[in-house]
């Protein structure tokens, strides 16, 4: 391992172990490629060994004592701090996220933004933690709870929201004493690197954050499985999600949030227009790629047709662009194998359904150099078709036609999933009914599946998660600290 002595040089991006920052010890990069055009090399960064993780975690570990005894009000100003600087480097920030990942200009710097607000929110939750006191028979004992930290969390991150979910795992662990090890996404590690930087720049003290790039197979091991680290917040697919949670020691807490099939039931008191709005924002926003994201749409039978032509209009005015382009609804999709993958579906999809639209690779001018699809819509799909069951993860939507309530319902919770899941209607008594029969960790009634406040739970059922801790918000504090029942005589 060679130092690097300052963060980024020549386009090079460095690894931050034990507070310096440094090149791999394989002296081997890889690129982050934008994916709206694929001759744009965003940067070069390190393709960490087993060796480099060993020593971000032994880092972490050396970091933790010294942490914890750090007084709160500290730790909380080096949040505030590094919220000032994402805040004041937005606009920088926002366009290097759209160069790595794809999504529209506007909702990058919204997302840089809602990421400083996470980091100011829970620099003041994280100082209202509280425990119990319990009454007892001996006047002179107090029994009550103490909360403390787990020690070092291993902190690993997709590409879709590579700023954002970072900060809602790293700001509650820092801000009740851990020490972290943050692995992103090795398809978007940019983002992931300026939430890095400006926590080193705001003063954490060294190995409290350690930052490493490099991918799953080389360095995934090695920062899950040592009994030193004490939990993983993870988010991701469910098939990584859940062979970590299986090869981790029995001692480590894990967070996993995994993937989605979302539903968005269309009733036939449903404002028909609305619910259009809803399945094209939920579903095809973020090109589809959004762990949230509506995928499949339950329509009562005798509203089918007339939803499905409002639906095919507003699909149709889509603008798909460079994400830096203004005015674009929909950037490219983020990687070579993210369109392999809608390919290969829609190329099922027609197979198995009726296709009304889409599908097709974008060709001409921009198009020839990135990732660029049109949505997918397909009509006629049963509960046993590949299209219905499997995420995607794409701009493919999946209209299934129902027969009331009691099928949407029961169809809606046929899958393995249990993410996201809305509702379109103006009946109170079935927007009731659905908060109550849907099984998932989000239920919106006349809104998008997806989106998700900071200072409220987020999680799914079933295999989208594990059915542990929630993230985001106060509950978001949980998962990082430990209770302690203390018996205090005199
Ligand atoms: P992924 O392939 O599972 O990768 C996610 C992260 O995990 C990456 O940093 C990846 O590293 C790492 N990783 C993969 N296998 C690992 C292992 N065995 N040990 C340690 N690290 C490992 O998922 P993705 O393609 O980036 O993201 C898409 C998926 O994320 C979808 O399924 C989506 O539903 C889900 N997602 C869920 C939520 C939620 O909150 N529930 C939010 C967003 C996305 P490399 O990049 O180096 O491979």
């Amino acid at each position: 391992m060679t130092d690097a002595t300052s963060p980024c040089a020549d386009g090079v991006f460095a690894n931050l172990i034990d507070g310096a920052w440094v090149r791999s010890s394989t002296g081997d990069l890889f690129a982050d490629i934008n994916p709206a055009d694929t001759t744009d090399v965003v940067g070069q960064f390190q393709a960490s060994s087993k060796e480099d993780a060993e020593r971000a975690v032994a880092a972490a570990a050396a970091a933790f004592e010294g942490w914890r005894r750090t007084p709160i009000t500290t730790r909380a100003r080096i949040l505030t701090r590094a919220a000032d600087h994402l805040e004041a480097n937005a606009g920088r920030f926002a366009e290097e996220l759209t160069r790595e990942e794809g999504k529209p200009l506007p909702q990058s710097r919204d997302e840089v933004l809602r990421s400083a607000q996470t980091l100011r929110f829970y620099a003041v939750e994280g100082q209202s933690l509280t425990g119990e006191t319990f009454v007892n028979d001996d006047p002179d004992m107090d029994v009550f709870t103490v909360r403390e930290p787990l020690g070092v969390c291993t902190v690993i991150t997709p590409w879709n929201f590579p700023i954002s979910i970072p900060a809602r795992k790293i700001a509650p662990a820092l801000i009740t004493g851990n020490t972290v090890v943050f692995k992103p996404s090795s398809d978007a590690p940019l983002s992931g690197f300026r939430l890095a930087e400006a926590l080193a720049a705001a003063g954490l003290p060294k190995g409290v954050l350690n930052f490493i790039t490099g991918s799953a197979g080389a360095i995934g091991a090695a920062i899950t499985e040592p009994a030193v680290v004490r939990a993983v917040s993870f988010t991701g697919s469910t098939r990584a999600g859940e062979h970590i949670h299986r090869a981790v020691p029995f001692t480590t807490r894990t967070q996993m949030e995994l993937g989605g099939k979302n539903p968005l039931i269309v009733m036939e008191d449903a404002d028909l227009d609305k619910a259009a709005d809803l399945a094209v924002k939920g579903g095809l926003s973020l090109s589809g790629q959004a762990c949230t994201g509506t995928s499949r749409i339950l329509v009562m039978a005798s509203v089918r047709d007339a939803f499905t032509d409002r639906l095919l209009e507003k699909v149709r005015a889509l603008k798909i662009g460079n994400g830096l382009t203004p005015g674009v609804d929909l950037g490219p999709l983020a990687t070579a194998g993210q369109l392999d993958t809608v390919l290969s579906y829609v190329a099922q999809g027609k197979r198995e359904a009726t296709h009304l639209y889409g599908g097709d690779c974008l060709s001409g001018d921009e198009y020839d150099r990135g990732y660029y699809v049109t949505p997918a819509v397909f009509t006629d799909v049963t509960q046993d078709m590949r299209i219905a069951r499997e995420e995607i993860f794409g701009p493919v939507l999946a209209i299934i036609a129902v027969d009331g309530y009691a099928d949407a319902i029961a169809k809606a919770n046929d899958t393995d999933y249990g993410l996201a899941a809305a509702i379109a209607t103006r009946d109170p008594r079935l927007m009731h009914a659905f908060a109550r029969d849907i099984q998932a960790g989000t239920v919106k009634i006349n809104r998008t599946t997806t989106g998700n406040l900071i200072n409220a739970p987020f999680g799914g059922l079933k295999r989208s998660s594990t059915s542990t801790f929630r993230e985001s918000g106060r509950t978001g504090l949980d998962f990082y600290t430990q209770t302690k029942t203390v018996y205090r005589g005199c």
